[in-house]
């Protein structure tokens, strides 16, 4: 191809991203790969000079204005900014100095900003009252949005002055629109649950949302406003540097974001790029970059621009958090609940500074909603420490066939479970696929070993994944009590067989010495861990629903595990903080006669753990049943009822629900009264009590 071919070709790809991008709101290519291509044209045009035209992507700012909108000259052109890539300090110590040429003595120092990924918009405001707002378009003119900006709450709609303070005849004050992450996450969670599509990303939900005709629309998605400047000034002496002038707009009312703030020389500009750097993921908006403009305004000025980028001012990126790869697979993984989850295995990238090599499809659904095949084209995202995820396909580069039609079949769960041939199963209320196989499955197997093990659990040191896989591989181990049984000589077999399989030698083999130290130190591991607490033990069972905090109250409520095996469902539903599911799975767990039989060979394995009094199950005639106190008793406090309740077996609670056995009510009872009696709940009077309590001899009788 020749360089003029592959300039024509940029040009036309550039124009049909900045088509979708700024009319459609709806980007097609992550921003990292159009930046790609700016450079790469940015780069040929210098090389060929005779090629450069001035309508090129490279000399204009993209975003004609709709012609669904009136249109506003902007009396002072709205620009853009030069941007230098997150790695190159180079560029930025140019920048440096080039200022500090420009501005003569000592360090420069410039107002320091974050980049916010919304879109720019100029606000003009007469005699102190917005009267118009405009978007930036193609920096000359741009869209008349005013009736949607008046819809963003923190937008003054006039300046806040002091009382007295004749308003400045003009001022523009310009700001990036943006919608908070929270706010996004909101809109989409909600588009997708009424089968809309949901928004690409902040940016373009800010832009699509404030270029609706209606301003209704508009009004129902909530925006939010950072000013950072300022345009056409009449009848207002503004402070002699960008800083003092933010400061300014601050008083007038305009929201500033936090992070501004003011820096000196490289080591300054670097220090805050590193800071809001680490502070991104946490920042409640979407930046993608920091801004570094001279703070002095003169100077500002005499450096002018070139193009349509000011020369006082460069933007400094962040690590793409959006990338292209392709799909080179979709595997399935077995979690230790049997949970299918579909993961896509991709081409390595860099996202976000990390190198990316899979990417969760999360479910079933998921996939159908992406559409995604093996050999397409995706955008993957990894923000923070988020899993990176599949945001979405390009479907103008999917594969096809000399036909046109897709080279890849459609993305079907598959039937039968890759790791045990079990039946894949999806219950109808469930956007989660599992395999039925139970314990019988290896990888289930190797989960719930992995969960028996871990620090917080049975906290067997020693037993890392790779010993799991080979354990279950070698059929060492098939549940966790096997783990009990194995002896010296089983892992030292097992450890050949696994080297043997894996063609490799170690070295104290080749010199006769057998290493035994690993097999000693896991046995030593698994031994200490025989010596364990109830609450640990119940965690490491891996029953559903059951997490270290259930855990934790069921092993105090009950006191020991014959009274937990024997709980029925109504008894485990008076466990504070379980409710009907939790109870049915735990209920369920003990019901299974292979269960029982487990726990039995572990006690016989020599598992034991101290057990206590049951605290949750006190002997007593109100054993079990959930007592709410409320109103005010004449004889005693409520605290004092209540013990006296408890002594009987009572558990006293805060609030009435479906679960409360018993309401005492006292005089002036509200609303638990009320429930109470809907619910159809007993109620007791503070006579009854006290008659109740004197037949249980806890009060003298008169
Ligand atoms: P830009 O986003 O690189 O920078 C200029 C803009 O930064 C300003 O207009 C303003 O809106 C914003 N900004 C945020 N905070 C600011 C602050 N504190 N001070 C000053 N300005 C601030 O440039 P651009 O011309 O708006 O857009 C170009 C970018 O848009 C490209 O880098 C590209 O990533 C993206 N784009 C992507 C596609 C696509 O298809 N994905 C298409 C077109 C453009």
């Amino acid at each position: 191809m020749t360089a003029a071919d592959r300039i024509d070709e940029l040009r036309r790809w550039i124009a049909e991203a900045d088509r979708a991008y700024y009319q459609l709101d709806a980007p097609t290519v992550p921003d990292a790969e159009y930046d790609r291509w700016i450079r790469e044209l940015q780069a040929l045009e210098a090389a060929h000079p005779a090629l450069s035209r001035p309508d090129s992507p490279t000399r204009r700012v993209a975003g004609a204005p709709s012609p669904a909108f009136a249109e506003v000259r902007h009396a002072q052109p709205m620009g853009s900014l030069r941007t230098v890539m997150a790695d190159d300090e180079a560029a930025v110590a140019a920048f440096v100095e080039r200022i500090r040429k420009a501005g003569g003595e000592g360090e420069p120092r410039f107002s320091v900003e974050p980049k916010i990924d919304g879109l720019a918009v100029s606000l003009r405001y007469e005699n102190g009252l917005l009267v118009q707002g405009a978007t930036r378009g193609d920096g000359a003119t741009g869209e008349e949005v005013t009736a949607n900006l008046r819809t963003i709450r923190a937008l003054p709609l006039a300046l806040r002055l002091p009382p007295g303070q004749t308003p400045p005849a003009l001022l523009e004050v310009r700001g990036e629109v943006h919608m908070p992450k929270a706010a996004f996450e909101r809109y989409n969670a909600q588009a997708i649950a009424r089968g809309e599509k949901p928004l690409a990303n902040p940016r373009n939900g800010a832009a699509g949302s404030l270029r609706q005709l209606d301003a209704r629309i508009s009004a129902g998605r909530p925006l939010a406003f950072f000013a950072y400047g300022v345009g056409q000034v009449a009848g207002l002496e503004l402070p002699p540097t960008h800083s003092a002038t933010l400061r300014l707009l601050g008083t007038f009312g305009f929201p500033l974001a936090r992070e501004i703030d003011v820096a000196t020389g490289l080591e300054g500009l670097l220090a805050y790029h590193r800071r809001i750097g680490a502070a991104r993921a946490a920042l409640p908006y979407e930046i993608d970059g920091v801004v570094y403009k001279v703070d002095d305004r003169a100077l500002h000025e005499v450096l002018g621009s070139t193009g349509r980028e000011p020369n006082g001012s460069i933007a400094h990126k962040f690590p793409a958090q959006e990338e292209l790869t392709v799909v080179e697979g979709i595997d399935v993984q077995v979690g230790r609940t049997g949970a299918i989850t579909p993961v896509a295995r991709l081409q390595a990238v860099s996202v976000g500074g990390v190198t990316v090599t899979n990417a969760s499809l999360h479910n079933a659904d998921q996939i159908a909603r992406l559409d995604v095949r093996v050999g397409d084209t995706v955008v993957v995202r990894r923000a923070g420490d988020v899993i990176p995820e599949v945001l979405r396909v390009l479907p103008e580069r999917r594969p096809c066939r000399a036909d046109g039609s897709p080279q890849h079949p459609a993305f079907a769960l598959p039937a039968h479970c890759p790791e045990c041939g079990s039946a894949i199963e999806r219950a109808e209320d469930e956007a989660v696929a599992r395999c039925s196989g139970g314990l019988h499955c290896p990888a289930q197997r190797k989960q719930a070993l992995l969960h028996f093990a871990s620090r917080r659990a049975m906290n067997i040191e020693g037993l890392g994944e790779r010993l799991v896989e080979d354990l279950v591989d070698f059929g060492a181990v098939k549940t966790v009590v096997d783990l009990y049984r194995l002896s010296l000589d089983d892992l030292l077999a097992m450890k050949r067989r696994a080297d043997a399989r894996d063609g490799v030698m170690a070295e104290t083999v080749k010199s006769g010495k057998i290493p035994t130290r690993w097999a000693e130190n896991l046995l030593g591991g698994i031994d200490q861990s025989r010596n364990t607490t109830l609450e640990r033990l119940l965690f490491a069972l891996g029953i559903r629903e059951v997490g270290e905090a259930t855990a934790k109250q069921l092993a105090r409520w009950f006191g020991s595990l014959d009274a937990l095996m024997a709980a029925d469902v109504e008894a485990l539903l008076a466990v504070p903080d379980v409710g009907p599911v939790v109870s049915a799975r735990i209920h369920g767990f003990f019901a299974e006669p292979q269960h029982r039989a487990i726990i039995a060979e572990l006690r016989a394995a020599g598992l034991h753990w101290p057990e206590g009094p049951a605290q949750g199950m006190a002997q007593g005639p109100l054993a079990g049943k959930s007592v709410v106190l409320t109103g005010s008793l004449d004889s005693f406090t409520r605290e004092v009822a209540g013990a006296h309740l408890e002594a009987l077996g009572a558990k006293v609670v805060g609030s009435v629900s479906k679960k409360t056995a018993l309401l005492i009510a006292g005089e002036e009872a509200g609303s638990k009264l009320d429930k109470a009696r809907e619910l159809g709940i007993e109620v007791w009077d503070e006579a009854a009590l006290i008659a109740f309590l004197q037949a249980q001899g806890r009060l003298p009788s008169v």
